[in-house]
Parts: structure tokens; sequence; C-alpha cells
């Protein structure tokens, strides 16, 4: 069962990889009930072209905390690869949870 602390380290880590890797959107994060039952998370893009588009990252209420850091990075990583291809979890969102896990853990490099 996720914790508020957890919750709010998510947060947290999510203003540090927003740093990190900006996005083409805004990006709220919220914690719900409402997610699919083979998954800890989901990602969507609200108002597509429209100037209030937004990313919107659900984790699901019951992710326990040593998995929140996975479940943030896995969903940001969709929103990273947005526009870059049509497949769900594809080469560019591999490359982008790959940089992003690199970034976080060793630092920028050159
Ligand atoms: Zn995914």
């Amino acid at each position: 069962m996720s914790t508020p602390r957890g919750r709010k380290e998510a947060r947290e880590l999510l203003e540090q990889v927003l740093r990190l890797m900006p996005l083409a959107h805004p990006i709220r994060l919220i914690f719900s009930r409402a997610v699919g039952e083979d998954s800890y998370g989901d990602t969507d893009l609200l108002d597509e072209g429209k100037p209030t588009a937004r990313f919107l990252i659900r984790i699901g209420r019951d992710v326990d905390n040593e998995l929140l850091e996975g479940t943030l990075l896995h969903e940001y990583s969709h929103a990273v690869a947005w526009y870059w291809e049509d497949t769900h979890h594809g080469p560019s969102f591999g490359i982008a949870q790959a940089r992003l896990w690199s970034l976080l853990h060793d630092g920028p490099g050159e």
C-alpha cells in the first residue's frame, strides 16, 4: 500500500525528472483507484492539439513504495516518447526510459 510519504517522494521525483528531461506539455500526477487491474499506472494526453494539452499520469493507489519509482519512470517515459512512435513499448520508449534512469542514477555525463 502506498503511503503519503511515498506519494510525496514520488512528486519530488517527478519534479526532478521534469528538470532532467522536460516534456512538450505540463504534466499532472494523480493516485487513482481506477487503474487497470493488470497495470500499476497509465499515461494519457488530455486536450491533444489544444493550448491546454497536458499529460496525466495515474498511479494505482495500492502500488507500494518500492514500486513507485519504477512505475513513475515507466509512465514518464511514455510521456517523453509520446510523439515519437505508435508502439506502446517500442524502441523510443525504451531509449527514453534508459536515458532517464541513467540521468537519475549516473548523472548527466559528458
Ligand atoms: Zn507502459
